[in-house]
């Protein structure tokens, strides 16, 4: 079965915007699965405390028969070999993260993958760029369409369009 899933892209090292198009491109070459959408790409403030340069974010979507934990496996294989990701400090500098948003309307609560992502509905570098995309999509757990949840978001998170 094809499911829509929503994947959420974010770099602060290096050059930005082009690790952000070789990530989609990555992901566009996973079997059984096609990128289907693509939001603009977005500048935004880190969150936390760690001192680090600003977020270059996008989201896509990602139509697949993949399952959730083979697709959460691939990305993670992105982040290690094309950006030669390490895990250092929480919430710290990276070259690439991917995210799964959303997967279809599956909810899913496994030690090592949440979906729909746990802090979706209160990161506006993530909402934003979804609901271009995604606005009428309903979130799963919550009941209300991501264009509702942006709309109701408070966070003083500077999110803006490239
Ligand atoms: P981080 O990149 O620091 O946000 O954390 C990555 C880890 O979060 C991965 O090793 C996953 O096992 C776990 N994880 C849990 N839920 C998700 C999700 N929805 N998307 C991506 N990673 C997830």
């Amino acid at each position: 079965m094809e499911i829509d899933a929503y994947i959420s892209l974010g770099s602060n090292i290096g050059d930005r915007e082009l690790n952000l198009l070789r990530a989609v491109a990555e992901i566009g070459k996973l079997p059984e699965s096609r990128v289907t959408a693509l939001s603009s790409f977005y500048e935004t403030s880190p969150v936390g405390n760690v001192e680090q340069d600003s977020f270059y974010n996008a989201v896509i979507r990602l139509t697949t028969r993949l399952e959730p934990r083979k697709l959460l496996m691939s990305l993670l294989t992105i982040e290690s070999d094309t950006f030669k990701r390490t895990r250092t400090i929480h919430q710290g500098p990276r070259r690439m993260d991917l995210d799964i948003l959303i997967y279809g309307n599956f909810k899913i609560n496994e030690d090592d993958l949440i979906v729909p992502h746990p802090r979706l509905s209160e990161r506006r570098f993530a909402l934003q760029p979804l609901c271009e995309i995604a606005g009428d999509v309903v979130h799963p757990l919550i009941g209300k369409s991501m264009s509702e949840l942006l709309a109701n978001l408070k966070s003083d998170e500077t999110v803006v369009k490239l």
